[in-house]
């Protein structure tokens, strides 16, 4: 049966989330991404509104919404600003590998431990020379008695520099290339863990990226999350959430671009009437909300099979390229309908425009993941219906 219809209790989250976006981070969002200021005061008030663990279970501190839920929480923040929305939402990636990988007691003590603080965790991956192909990373988890040290950088990191807690990925054995990949859950606390450079954005400005350095950082086996060599199946797991993440991360900017551009064609009077009656501008309406209802759909499947335990790499990879090349086009339409107004600094639409970009380039670019669903079609072209 297909049902789009949300119970009371969708629609109360929907709310929150849309009353939130609206009284808290609107009034805000140019002026933070002007300046490119860390949200501090909204992520405490979002950590007391309840939006910020969202799909962690209730047990761990978390409102426990399912990943659906949390997609549709996460369009309507995003809708107001993607950049402070995206720290609010940051443990649905950090802690996706934690949640799939560790033990009730390692998500107890880690993630339950992290829900207390408005701060949250963050995903480390990337290294300066390790990207897309990031099975080749150097940083180095070396067998030290019962636990290891780690060593090596990150780069990229969004939440780094504030994170309480890192879900790291290392090296165990470099020869064995992505089987020798390990994850471990890394407080903040451990000595030996250091902030480089803060990354100046084009968009996401508000949202906080941060190189990491790990020197001599000593954990316990305890930190280990799965087994050893289980890290890279895990990040790659994590990332069929992220993936589907962003796909509902470009609805949110989508829409607002859309909305931006529909109310000023209402509005704006040239050859005495308004814009919108002319039909150039009504067919790229027309497409900009094709092209966002296209979006939602995508992120509502893949979330409704990642609730229910149905493996969706391809289908998550696929949205999430969709939906952040519609985003883009929708963001660049709306500048061309809103024009000169719409290219100057302080406009909705320029934000959305640069914001739009990262979309198509975090969580594996538009080109990685177009092989990661292409490769899989290779093997299983079979889809739902
Ligand atoms: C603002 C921001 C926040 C980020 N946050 C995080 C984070 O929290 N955690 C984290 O771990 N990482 C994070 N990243 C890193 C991000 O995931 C990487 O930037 C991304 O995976 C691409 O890596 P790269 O930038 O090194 O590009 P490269 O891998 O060097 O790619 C350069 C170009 O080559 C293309 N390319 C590479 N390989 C292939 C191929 N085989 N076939 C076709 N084309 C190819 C790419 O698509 C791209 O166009 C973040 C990045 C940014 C910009």
């Amino acid at each position: 049966m297909i049902d789009f219809s949300l119970t009371e209790e969708q629609k109360g989250m929907v709310d929150l989330a849309r009353r939130f976006g609206k009284d808290r981070i609107r009034p805000v969002a140019l002026e933070y991404d002007r300046d490119g200021t860390y949200p501090e005061e909204i992520l405490k008030e979002a950590h007391k509104a309840g939006l910020m663990y969202t799909n962690i279970p209730r047990e761990y501190g978390g409102s426990g919404m399912s990943h659906l839920e949390h997609y549709l929480v996460t369009e309507a923040l995003n809708y107001e600003c993607c950049a402070i929305s995206q720290v609010i939402g940051i443990s649905h990636l950090s802690m996706g590998a934690i949640q799939l990988g560790g033990t009730e007691d390692q998500q107890k003590k880690f993630i339950g431990d992290m829900t207390k603080s408005y701060r949250s965790g963050c995903f480390c991956l990337t290294e300066p020379h390790a990207g897309s192909d990031a099975g080749i990373m150097n940083t180095t988890a070396s067998r030290k008695g019962d636990g290891y040290v780690i060593n090596g950088s990150k780069c990229y990191i969004t939440n780094g520099q504030y994170a309480d807690l890192l879900c790291l990925f290392a090296t165990v054995d470099k020869s064995k290339g992505t089987r020798g990949i390990s994850c471990f859950a890394v407080p903040r606390s451990t000595p030996g863990i250091t902030v480089g450079r803060i990354e100046d954005k084009m968009g996401h400005r508000a949202m906080n990226v941060a190189e990491l350095f790990f020197d001599n950082v000593e954990i316990g086996r305890e930190n280990l999350i799965g087994e050893e060599g289980q890290g890279f199946k895990l990040a790659m797991m994590a990332l069929d959430r992220g993936r589907a993440n962003i796909t509902a991360v470009s609805t949110g900017i989508a829409r607002r671009a859309f909305d931006e551009s529909a109310a000023y064609a209402r509005e704006r009077v040239q050859f005495g009437q308004p814009i919108g009656n002319f039909q150039a501008i009504q067919f790229m309406l027309a497409d900009m909300n094709t092209l966002v209802m296209a979006s939602r759909a995508l992120y509502l499947q893949v979330g409704w099979m990642l609730d229910n335990d149905i493996r969706c790499s391809k289908e998550a990879a696929s949205a999430k390229c969709f939906a952040s090349d519609a985003a883009m086009k929708v963001t660049t339409d709306a500048v061309q309908i809103l024009a000169g107004s719409g290219y100057m600094k302080g406009a909705v639409v320029e934000k959305l425009m640069r914001d739009a970009k990262l979309t198509q380039i975090f969580e594996g670019t538009n080109q990685i993941n177009r092989m990661v669903a292409g490769r899989a079609l290779m093997s299983d072209s079979s889809g739902l219906f």
